[in-house]
C-alpha cells in the first residue's frame, strides 16, 4: 500500500485551513503538519480515516465466498445444530478460516481490520460458520502474544493450512464471569504437568485440534496462581460432554471439556507460570475486536433483509417502504450499524498497534457492536411482520444468534466494568 503526499509540503501555503482575516489580525493559527495533508492512493485523494480501496476489494472477495458458499447453508446449518464441514472446508478452499496468522508462519498475514471484515462478512452469511474464524483467532492470540518461537512454529501452520481448528477453554461452571474463581488444577510431576477438572461452554471442544487450557498451578497466589497450556485433543484423560442445546449459534457446536489424570509435557506451559490471567485477558482484548465484528455482521445481514423486504412486502396499497414509521427504522439501524463498524475498525487498528488503549476500544466494541446486534436483529423481525418470526426469512435466526455476541468473551456487563476501570485508571 503507498499512500504518497498530494503535493510536497514546499508547494502548501504557510498556513492551511484559516480564515484569511486571523492572519491579518495578527492572530495566528496552527500550521498544519504535512502529514496531515491529504495524501493519494491509487489517484484518488483519501484521507487517514478512510480505508484505502484494498479493503473494500478484499471485503467484496469474503463477500462472494460468503455469498456463495456459506450463505446457501446457513439455514441448513442452524437446522441441524452441528459443525459444518462443509463450510469449513469452502473456508478452508478460499483461506479465510484464519485471518491474520503472519505470514512466517504460513498465514495470510493480513492486519487486525482486514481480518475484522472477514469475519464480517462471514457472520452476515452465517454466524455460527464465524465461529470458526473466531476461535481460530481465540487460539492462535495468545501464541502470538507469549508463545515461544518452538510452540509458534508447531502449532500457528496446522491452523493456517486448515489443518487444524483451535479451542479456548478459561470458563467453568462456577467461574464465568469470575474466571480466577477457576478450580481446574495442573501440577508438576517432574517435566510434566497433570491437568485435572471441568470447563464448561467451549466452542469447537471435540472438533478442535489444539485447546488453549487455563488452570490453577499455584493455589495460594490467587489470580497470580493461573496458568496457561496447550492441550491436544488426542492427550490421554480428555473427555467431552453432550453439545449444548442453544437458542442460538447452533452450528457452532459447545460443550464441556473433561481433563481427568491429563498427563502433558513441560514444553506445554504457555508464557510464565502464574502468568495465565494475564494472559487470558490480554489475549480477549483483541479476540473481543473479532466478536464485535462477528455482531456488525450479524446486524448488517438482518439489514439487509429488511431492506429488500420492505421494498416487496405491499400494504395499504403501496410498499411498505414508503411509511415514513418504516423509513426511520431503517435510519437508525443503518446509522447504529455503521457506527458499531467505525468502532470495531477503531478496536482493530489498535490491536494491531497494540496499543495502551486496545483495553478500553476492545470492551467498547463488542458492547456496541453487540447491543447493536440484538436491537438490529430485533428491528429485522419487527419490519418483517409475522413473516420475520418464520424461518423463512434468516431474521428470526439472525435474533437468536445476535444474542450470544452481549454474552460470550465477557458478558456485556462485565464490558462495562472493564471500560470503566480504564477510564477511572486514567484520572
Ligand atoms: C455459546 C457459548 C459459547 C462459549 N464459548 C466459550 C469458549 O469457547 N471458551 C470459554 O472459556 N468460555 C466460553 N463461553 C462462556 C462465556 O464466556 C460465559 O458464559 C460468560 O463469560 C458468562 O459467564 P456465565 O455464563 O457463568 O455467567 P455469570 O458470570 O454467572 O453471569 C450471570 C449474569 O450476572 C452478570 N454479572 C456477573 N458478574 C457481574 C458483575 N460483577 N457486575 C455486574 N453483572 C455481573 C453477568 O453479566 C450475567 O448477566 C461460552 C458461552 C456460551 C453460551
Amino acid at each position: 500500500m503507498c499512500i504518497r503526499p498530494a503535493i510536497s509540503a514546499d508547494a502548501m501555503p504557510p498556513h492551511i485551513g484559516c480564515d484569511p482575516r486571523d492572519l491579518r489580525n495578527g492572530r495566528g493559527c496552527i500550521p498544519a503538519h504535512p502529514a496531515l495533508r491529504a495524501a493519494t492512493h491509487e489517484g484518488m485523494r483519501v484521507t487517514p480515516y478512510l480505508l484505502p480501496p484494498l479493503y473494500d476489494e478484499f471485503r467484496a472477495a469474503a463477500r462472494a465466498v460468503a455469498d456463495g458458499e456459506i450463505a446457501p447453508r446457513a439455514a441448513a446449518t442452524d437446522a441441524r445444530a452441528e459443525f459444518p464441514h462443509d463450510v469449513y472446508a469452502a473456508l478452508v478452499a478460499s483461506g479465510l478460516h484464519a485471518p491474520g496468522i503472519p505470514e512466517e508462519y504460513g498465514g495470510d498475514g493480513v492486519d487486525a481490520i482486514a481480518a475484522a471484515i472477514a469475519v464480517e462478512e462471514v457472520a452476515r452469511a452465517c454466524a455460527s460458520s464465524s465461529t470458526i474464524l473466531t476461535s481460530n483467532k481465540l487460539g492462535v492470540t495468545p501464541l502470538l502474544l507469549v508463545g515461544t518461537e518452538q510452540q509458534r512454529e508447531r502449532y500457528l501452520p496446522e491452523v493456517a493450512v486448515g489443518d487444524a481448528l483451535m479451542a479456548y477453554a478459561i470458563s467453568e461452571r462456577e467461574a464465568g464471569s469470575d474466571v480466577a474463581a477457576m478450580r481446574c488444577r495442573a501440577v508438576a510431576d517432574g517435566d510434566e504437568w497433570v491437568l485435572d477438572g471441568v470447563k464448561t461452554w467451549i466452542t469447537s471442544a471435540g472438533i478442535a485440534r489444539y485447546l488453549i487450557v487455563f488452570a490453577v498451578t499455584d493455589p495460594e497466589s490467587g489470580s497470580r496462581g493461573i496458568s496457561a497450556f496447550v492441550v491436544h485433543a488426542d492427550d490421554p484423560g480428555i473427555g467431552y460432554g453432550e453439545p449444548e442445546h442453544k437458542m442460538g449459534l447452533r452450528g457452532s457446536v459447545t460443550r464441556e471439556l473433561y481433563l481427568e489424570d491429563c498427563r502433558i509435557p513441560g514444553d506445554r506451559l504457555l508464557g510464565a507460570r502464574g502468568a495465565g490471567l494475564k494472559v487470558a485477558l490480554g489475549s480477549l482484548d483483541h479476540t473481543r475486536v473479532s466478536v464485535a465484528a462477528q455482531a456488525v455482521g450479524i446486524a448488517q445481514g438482518a439489514l439487509d433483509v429488511a431492506l429488500g423486504y420492505v421494498q416487496e412486502r405491499r400494504q395499504f396499497g403501496q410498499a411498505i417502504s414508503s411509511f415514513q414509521g418504516v423509513q426511520f427504522m431503517l435510519a437508525d439501524m443503518a446509522m447504529k450499524v455503521e457506527a458499531a463498524r467505525q468502532m470495531v475498525y477503531a478496536a482493530a487498528a489498535h490491536s494491531t498497534a497494540r496499543s495502551s488503549q486496545l483495553t478500553f476500544f476492545g470492551a467498547a466494541a463488542k458492547c456496541l457492536a453487540s447491543d447493536t446486534a440484538m436491537s438490529v436483529t430485533t428491528d429485522a423481525v419487527q419490519l418483517l411482520g409475522g413473516y420475520g418470526y418464520t424461518t423463512d426469512f434468516g431474521v428470526e435466526r439472525m435474533m437468536r444468534d445476535a444474542k450470544i455476541t452481549q454474552i460470550y468473551e465477557g458478558t456485556n456487563q462485565i464490558q462495562r466494568i472493564v471500560m470503566a476501570r480504564q477510564l477511572l485508571r486514567a484520572r
